[in-house]
């Protein structure tokens, strides 16, 4: 079905980009062989650098013609594999289309390139009273078009919603090579399909995304953080719902289990805050006001105690606030020190069911013989289910993981749940798609990808099983 990468193709490439964007380097290749999915790569037969919406469209229009699968590449922080070349061909990477290209504060925009660093704009447009909410907390190393590509959520999504709800415009290049632009700086827009909407989220198999036009909303003048440890996961849960329950939406509600807090300790070689506590909530209140984030921060502040809280500890300042988080911000690494290889699930249930979901992951670990630690975003039932291989024999493991992923996503859809949050279904749960979507649903995902994609250049061997 596709062609190789052949000397030819390699001098056509460097006549559009020139010879320092492309890469053909053994150690080059192998960079861009994988994202952080653990055990998981592919090598490409050469990567690309682009630098403008131009070059991304001759990249595809010389891989159209000679039949060369494309990989688009942000940053190479995915956790399902987004941006591995399963089949080879081009790594067509972003990462020098990195400008943010205006902040307009009268229309409360920000126009960037694809290869920004999510942070980066977070800075530039806080600088200037500004906000850009959505916070994945791999922010300081993913890239906004990889977000744009993942529909990437974060911690804030609980108040402010995740990465589709800011977008408003964005130019891509479709599979021919033609540019469109869709949407703008515009906050009504009814004018034909939503074309914003469906590339959003759509994983680098539709287009490739050039530049994105994001709203703003004012920065938030003041913020409360509280780190409440409990004694058993569901006075947390309850807890929760008991907040929502008083009409008060906090900015973030995190949740981590003692088992992920031990780790970080490990980690981090020293004692963290209720390390024996069998669940910890982190919640973050904002506002305008002082008075009115306070008074949110009494009623809330109570009903932690109320449903047996053992503590609030209350940050109100940078540095605070930064050591309440820090156990939180390093859970990911403290796995990865904990059992260097390990299986990540970002399964999603009715904020109401995370008790009963992870009750249900504990029987099946049990089940498994396995080690599993979780955490996540108590607030939208966003769940982080880590299982860890430990000192399980390699053929062991690599039988288990797909069965026991399987029994998982079983329990989330019986909860009323899908398979994944915020990650993607990229190459690593393509085989699962049947699971949470039926045969006619992905029947007109395919045909909506044919139609972008009749040759199937873009992104192949992602999404559909
Ligand atoms: C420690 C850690 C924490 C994380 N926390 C979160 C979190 O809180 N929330 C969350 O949502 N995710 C999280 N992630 C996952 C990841 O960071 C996000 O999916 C992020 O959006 C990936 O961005 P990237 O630039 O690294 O994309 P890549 O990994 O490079 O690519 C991801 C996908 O986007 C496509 N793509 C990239 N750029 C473009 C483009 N310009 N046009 C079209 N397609 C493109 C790729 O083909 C691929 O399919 C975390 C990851 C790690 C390692």
């Amino acid at each position: 079905m596709y062609n190789a990468v052949n000397p030819d193709i390699v001098d056509a490439l460097r006549k559009i980009v020139g010879e320092e964007n492309v890469l053909l380097a053994a150690e080059d290749l192998e960079r861009y062989s994988h994202d952080e999915v653990v055990g998981l790569s592919a090598y490409p037969e050469v990567v690309v650098k682009a630098r403008s919406a131009q070059e991304v469209s001759q990249i595809l229009q010389l891989a159209q013609r000679e039949r060369i699968p494309v990989t688009p590449r942000g940053a190479g922080m995915g956790l399902s594999g987004g941006a591995v070349p399963i089949l080879g061909g081009i790594v067509l990477s972003l990462e020098k289309m990195n400008r943010i290209l205006e902040i307009d504060k009268e229309n409360l925009m920000v126009t960037v390139e694809p290869g920004v660093i999510t942070a980066d704009i977070h800075r530039a447009v806080e600088a200037e009273g500004l906000f850009y909410p959505p916070d994945p907390a791999s922010l300081d190393s993913c890239s906004i078009g990889g977000n744009i590509a993942e529909g990437a959520g974060g911690p804030r999504a609980v108040k402010y919603g995740v990465t589709c709800h800011f977008v408003c415009g964005l130019e891509a290049v479709l599979p021919s090579g033609e540019i469109i632009r869709c949407g703008g700086k515009l906050v009504k827009n009814v004018v034909g399909y939503n074309l914003v909407q469906l590339l959003t989220g759509s994983e680098g198999t539709l287009a490739i995304v050039t530049q994105i036009i994001l709203r703003l909303i004012p920065l938030p003048k003041c913020q409360i953080d509280l780190l409440v440890p409990y004694d058993d996961f569901q006075s947390a849960a309850d807890t929760v719902s008991a907040i929502i329950a008083q009409r008060i939406v906090p900015t973030t509600i995190e949740f981590m289990e003692c088992d992920c807090v031990l780790a970080v300790e490990k980690l981090i070689e020293k004692e963290a805050p209720f390390h024996d506590a069998a669940a910890q909530l982190l919640i973050q209140l904002d506002g305008n006001s002082r008075e009115s984030v306070d008074a949110d921060f009494e009623v809330v502040g109570d009903i932690c105690l109320e449903h047996g809280a053992r503590d609030v500890l209350v940050a109100r300042d940078r540095p605070t606030r930064d050591r309440l988080w820090e156990v939180r911000r390093k859970i990911i690494e403290a796995l990865r020190n904990a059992s260097p290889v390990n299986h990540m699930e970002d399964v999603v249930v009715p904020r109401s069911e995370i008790p009963a979901l992870l009750r249900g992951v504990r029987a099946l670990s049990a089940k498994y013989g396995v080690r599993s630690l979780n955490f996540g975003h108590a607030g939208d039932g966003n769940v982080h289910v880590n299982v860890l291989k430990d000192d399980l024999p390699m053929d062991r493991w690599e039988e288990l993981v797909p069965a026991l992923s399987r029994e998982i996503y079983e329990l989330t859809l019986s909860l009323g749940g899908t398979i994944t949050g915020e990650h993607g279904i990229g190459a690593t749960r393509r085989k699962y798609l049947p699971l949470a979507l039926d045969e006619a649903q992905i029947e007109v995902q395919r045909r909506i990808r044919a139609a972008f994609d009749p040759n199937q250049i873009l992104n192949p061997a992602k999404i559909f099983p």
